[in-house]
Formats: C-alpha cells, sequence, structure tokens
C-alpha cells in the first residue's frame, strides 16, 4: 500500500469526460489499497480566460483580486472531480488550498509556500477518503488567498507530497513524461526515463514547460521523488530524483529552449565602478527578472551593457531602462524582442571537455550565429536569432547522439501543459 499524491493538469480535466477519466483513475488506484491524494488545476484555458477578464476591466487591477479571481478556476474543477468519484461510489472530499493547509507569504500572483499544515489530508485519508486539493492557490497566515505563480499547481503537489509524507508525486500531464528537446519541433526527441533534480531543475529554467521550476526546487529541497507521466495512457513517464549509480550517464541530457525573453542593451554607459550595481538595481527594484547578462570591452570610457529579460517584465523595464539612460548618461537603448535562447543540459559536461567546443561547431554548421553565452556547470546557453532557433536545437540534438532510433510516430501534443 503505497500513499500517492498525484496532480492533473488543465488539458487533463479539461471536459466533463476527462474528469470522469481521472476520477476513474484515482478509484482504480484506492482499490488497489493506495491512499490516494490528486491537485487539480483549473479546467482547460480557464485560468487564461480569467485573466483576460481581468485585463477586460483593468489594465492594472489590484493583484488581491487578481487572485480572488484566478483561485476560483480550480474550485470548479476540484468540486467537479468530488462529484465524478461519488457518482462512482465512492468517497471523495475536496478542499481548497487554505483548506488544505497551504500557508504562503503575501506576495500575490506568486506567492511562495511557507508552510504545509497537512492535518486535514491526513484526516480525510484516515477516513479512507480520496482528498482532492486545489493547485496554484494558498493563503497567508492572516486568512487572505493567494495563487502561486502559473503552473504552480506542480508546487502545490510537490508540497502537500512533502506534508503528508508521500512515497511518490505522480504529475499527471499531455506528454509522456520529460523529452531530451520539446518532440514538437525535435520529432526525434526521446523521453528520458530517470532525471536528476540538479538536471530537471536546469532543463525547466531553460524552457522545458513540462513541469514548473519551482516544484522541482521544491522537490528536490524536501527529497520527494517525481514521476512525470501522462494522464491519457499507463506508460512509465520521467522519475525525477536525487543522481544515483543507477542512472543512465548521458553526457547531455536535453537540449532546450525558451522564447519568452527579450535583450535588453544600454549604449555607451560610463565605465566606472558602481555602474553594473546601479543598472541592476533599478531592474530588481522595477521587479524586472534579469538572466543572461554581458558587458562589452571598454573602449574610450565607455561600455555596452546587453542582458536579456522575460518579454512580461517589459512593460516595467522600457521605463527603467530610459530613466537609466537618462540618469547614467548612456547614449540610447534597444530592446530586440526576436531572439530566442537555446540550452544544453547534462551532468556530463562537468567531466567531459569539449561539449562548448562542440555545441558551437555544431551551430556555426547550422548557420546559426551566437549572440551572448552563458554557462553553469551543467548548462550552456546561446542567445541567437529567434527565426533559427528550432534548427537550432535539431541540430544539437543529432550531433549529441540524443536522436531516437524510431522518431515518435504520434507526434505527442504538447512539451508540457503551460
Ligand atoms: N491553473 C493555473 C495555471 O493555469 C495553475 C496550473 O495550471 O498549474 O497557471
Ligand atoms: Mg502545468
Amino acid at each position: 500500500m503505497a500513499l500517492v499524491v498525484t496532480k492533473f493538469g488543465g488539458s487533463s480535466v479539461g471536459s466533463t469526460e476527462r474528469i470522469m477519466n481521472v476520477a476513474r483513475r484515482l478509484v482504480a488506484r484506492k482499490e488497489a489499497g493506495d491512499s490516494v491524494v490528486a491537485v487539480l488545476s483549473a479546467m482547460g484555458d480557464v485560468t487564461d480566460e480569467l485573466v483576460s477578464l481581468a485585463a477586460a476591466i483593468s489594465d492594472d487591477p489590484p493583484e488581491r483580486e487578481m487572485d480572488m479571481l484566478l483561485a476560483t478556476g480550480e474550485q470548479v474543477s476540484i468540486a467537479l472531480l468530488a462529484m465524478a468519484i461519488h457518482a462512482l461510489g465512492h468517497d471523495a472530499v475536496s478542499f481548497t488550498g487554505a483548506q488544505v493547509g497551504i500557508v504562503t507569504d503575501p506576495t500575490h500572483t506568486k506567492a511562495k509556500i511557507t508552510e504545509v499544515r497537512a492535518d486535514r489530508v491526513r484526516e480525510a485519508l484516515a477516513q479512507g477518503k480520496i482528498v482532492i486539493a486545489a493547485g496554484f492557490q494558498g493563503m497567508t497566515p492572516d486568512g487572505t488567498i493567494t495563487t502561486l505563480g502559473r503552473g504552480g499547481s506542480d508546487t502545490t503537489a510537490v508540497a502537500i507530497a512533502a506534508g503528508v509524507d508521500a512515497d511518490v508525486c505522480e504529475i499527471f500531464t499531455d506528454v509522456d513524461g520529460v523529452y531530451s528537446a520539446d518532440p514538437r519541433i525535435c520529432p526525434a526527441a526521446r523521453k528520458i526515463d530517470v532525471i536528476s533534480y540538479d538536471e530537471m531543475l536546469e532543463m525547466a529554467a531553460s524552457g522545458a514547460g513540462v513541469l514548473q521550476l519551482r516544484s522541482v526546487e521544491f522537490a528536490r529541497s524536501h527529497g520527494v521523488v517525481i514521476h512525470c507521466r501522462s494522464s491519457f495512457n499507463d506508460r512509465l513517464g520521467t522519475i525525477v530524483k536525487e543522481a544515483d549509480d543507477t542512472m543512465e550517464q548521458a553526457i547531455i541530457s536535453g537540449v532546450t529552449h525558451d522564447t519568452s525573453e527579450a535583450k535588453i542593451t544600454i549604449r555607451d554607459v560610463p565605465d566606472q565602478p558602481g555602474v553594473a550595481a546601479d543598472v541592476f538595481t533599478r531592474m530588481a527594484e522595477a521587479n524586472v527578472n534579469v538572466d543572461m547578462i554581458i558587458q562589452n570591452v571598454s573602449e574610450d570610457g565607455t561600455t555596452d551593457i546587453s542582458f536579456t529579460s522575460p518579454k512580461t517584465d517589459l512593460p516595467r523595464a522600457r521605463p527603467a531602462v530610459e530613466a537609466v539612460v537618462r540618469d547614467l548618461g548612456a547614449r540610447d537603448s534597444s530592446i530586440d524582442e526576436s531572439i530566442a535562447k537555446v540550452s544544453l543540459v547534462g551532468a556530463g559536461m562537468k567531466t567531459h571537455p569539449g561539449v562548448a567546443a562542440q555545441m558551437f561547431r555544431c551551430l556555426a554548421e547550422a548557420g546559426v550565429n551566437i549572440d551572448m553565452i552563458s554557462t553553469s556547470s551543467i548548462r550552456i546557453s546561446c542567445v541567437v536569432e529567434g527565426d533559427k532557433v528550432e534548427a537550432a536545437v535539431r541540430a544539437l540534438h543529432t550531433s549529441f547522439g540524443l536522436d531516437s532510433d524510431a522518431v515518435i510516430a504520434e507526434v505527442a501534443p504538447g512539451w508540457g501543459e503551460e
């Protein structure tokens, strides 16, 4: 008998038929003797629709009210699933994030979980119920509703798994697991059977949409084993866990890409101590996330600084950059939204020299120009022209021997739900 926390994403509960399928799956699990918790996302595109409703009312809705609105999506899916399980003759109870004891800090729309008070879940499980929890939402210690950021249900599931000390956290999604590249653009991509937390973190941070980054961070710090698998079949998916000797020692595990960032350049900034500190302090104050940074060699006492930021941060970045230009006496600034980032991730690159050289050679041979480079001990990322990124992914996937022998017959519908 195992204690399993499962999570079903928006497309897995996208219709009442699909909710019935999830109910049947959970009941089968229960009948097999397991204790079962299910964490749900909102149905289909409901969260996006709620975001549009708010946008139709206001450019800048109060974040507290945004969370109040967004949290309704998950309440619909959990209630329907509980009804579906009752209709199958089994006992289930649904809980909101607050009821299930997800306590967060007060940062609306991207709150962080500070505590999980899982007593209520444990009690309901002890009564033999299937427990259904709303993903993506929590409450502050004083009872205000918060949400955890888009894709946050993954994090709810991992947090509850940690809170009840589950044997595994199964994340059901619309793809068979974590792939060595996005199967939509790289048909030779392979499903990865087992991957370490560290590699999964780098993959999630560099564009693999299948698991929310924060959920992997949470899993790593609490030792929760994640099984990421399809909600449409029974095949084993990808296990994410601490690295050990049983794992396949591939040099490179995956090639990811990300088209969500823009490149900002500030030209002819005075080259003197404190200037970079000033520029990035202002970005931080404007709540602009910064990813890659390069500063050019200084000529005649000035330099150019370029960095990448999420396109969604541009409304805040634009005025902040204009203020920097004005206040620091820089020449001008520009924003390029047509860039993309391609990354190689693999724990083996720590011990295998030459990976960077092979990556750059491969991109050159594919006619892809490299604009910026950044590395971690197990990742190399290059900023390239946006319209070349798909070709770059395919070329790197082949070059590093990742292509599967069998091209996936039926290309998976996506790279993950979000
Ligand atoms: N429903 C939320 C979203 O669409 C949370 C989730 O699906 O994980 O972002
Ligand atoms: Mg998701």
